[in-house]
């Protein structure tokens, strides 16, 4: 039997494996993708998040890699309007922060076991059993889920998931190349109906992390991403032909999702990160709050561990991180909401969402 089971590989679950690690706890982290993605995802970290980082030997990689100086560069109806340099900590891609964390696991002892997906939980006073899909079973004395937005672990133990989401995609995303753009600043490029486009240089790479507002059909219904779509938005808001897209290594869409777990623990399962709330992103915080949870929770756990694990003791996790997500649920909702107005002002931006 394990100490601790971590579901869930990104940051929030690496954050967590690598700080029990540190304290001697046996950890294991079982995640159901093949391998490792690629993903540029969330790109902010918060001078918060890279102290929990510097603490547990992970920081180093991602400073020397990643952007401090960030400058937005915002356009309306194609034409240049201002500069704006913003402070939002650290941008890396969110897979260079997961590779960072694995290779300092790795340092620690501890793989990620890939193609390994939780199906089923039973537990006891003793320990917890997890069943994967394979029918494998580990045991655990206790079971992180930080298995993201559509979270297994929140799912069996039926917590329920409160709040709102939208039908349809308020965005469409991607990892671009943009061959002859400056790398050396954010593009932002906004029109007078509210819509747009962003191509934000991601350090470290030769790619764009794209962000747009959906295409629409001549029948209105928005179209999924491709290069192709790109494309023709890129030619549509920023109308500069020479500049190609090309080479995506990431294709997504992103919905307005404001939604949160009514408690993060069950017995001797807690909930972390994107498993227990999620919301916009305008301000940067989803990955950060995760990262949060997990220095919360590795706090919670060695507690428990290192002698009787009162009620309390277990409780004061949810009794610290609860609050912490419903302010920043409201706080990010708030944000968008801010952000979307301001693009529609000529030299506004995506900056708004961080006043
Ligand atoms: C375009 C974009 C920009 C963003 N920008 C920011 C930003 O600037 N700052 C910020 O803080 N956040 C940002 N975010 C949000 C951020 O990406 C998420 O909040 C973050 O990924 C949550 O991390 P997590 O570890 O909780 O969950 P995830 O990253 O979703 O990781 C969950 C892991 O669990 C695994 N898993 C799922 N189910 C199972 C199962 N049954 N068994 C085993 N494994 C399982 C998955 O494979 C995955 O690896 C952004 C998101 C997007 C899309």
């Amino acid at each position: 039997m394990t100490d601790v089971l971590i579901v869930g590989s990104g940051p929030t679950g690496l954050t967590l494996a690598c700080d029990l690690a540190l304290r001697g706890v046996a950890v294991r982290v079982i995640d159901q993708r093949p391998a490792p993605h690629r993903e540029s995802r969330g790109k902010g970290l918060q001078p918060s998040s890279l102290e929990v980082f510097r603490e547990l030997g992970a920081a180093e990689p991602l400073i020397s890699t990643g952007n401090s100086k960030v400058v937005l560069r915002k356009y309306f109806d194609g034409a240049h309007v201002n500069d704006t340099p913003i402070d939002a900590g650290l941008l890396i891609g969110q897979w260079q922060i997961e590779e960072a964390l694995r290779d300092r696991l790795a340092e620690l002892g501890v793989r990620v076991e890939w193609g390994s997906s939780l199906a089923g939980i039973t537990q006891d006073a003793a320990g917890v059993s997890a069943e994967l899909g394979d029918s494998t079973v580990i045991g655990a004395r206790y079971l992180a889920g930080c298995d993201g937005g559509h979270s297994a672990t929140r799912k069996l133990l039926g917590i329920p998931f409160e709040g709102s989401a939208e039908a349809e995609p308020a965005m469409v995303l991607g990892d671009v190349k943009a061959p002859g753009l400056s790398r050396d600043v954010w593009h932002q490029w906004f029109t007078s109906e509210g819509a747009g486009i962003l191509l934000c240089p991601m350090p470290g790479t030769d790619t764009f992390q794209l962000q747009a507002s959906p295409e629409q059909d001549e029948h209105g219904e928005l179209l999924p991403p491709s290069l192709e779509s790109f494309q023709r938005l890129f030619d549509r808001h920023a109308r500069m032909p020479g500049i190609r897209l090309a080479d995506p290594t990431w294709l997504s869409s992103w919905r307005v999702n404001v939604r949160m777990a009514t408690r993060m623990r069950e017995g001797r399962v807690f909930l972390a990160g994107d498993a227990a709330h999620v919301h916009p992103i305008a301000g940067g915080l989803g990955m950060n709050t995760g990262i949060q949870d997990a220095a919360a929770l590795g706090r919670t756990l060695a507690a428990a561990l290192g002698g009787p694990a009162g009620e309390e003791v277990l409780d004061g996790y949810q009794a610290q991180r609860l609050p912490v997500a419903a302010e920043v649920l409201a706080d990010t909702a708030r944000r968008y909401e801010r952000v979307l107005e301001a693009v529609r002002t000529p030299g506004r931006g995506t900056e708004a969402g961080l006043d």
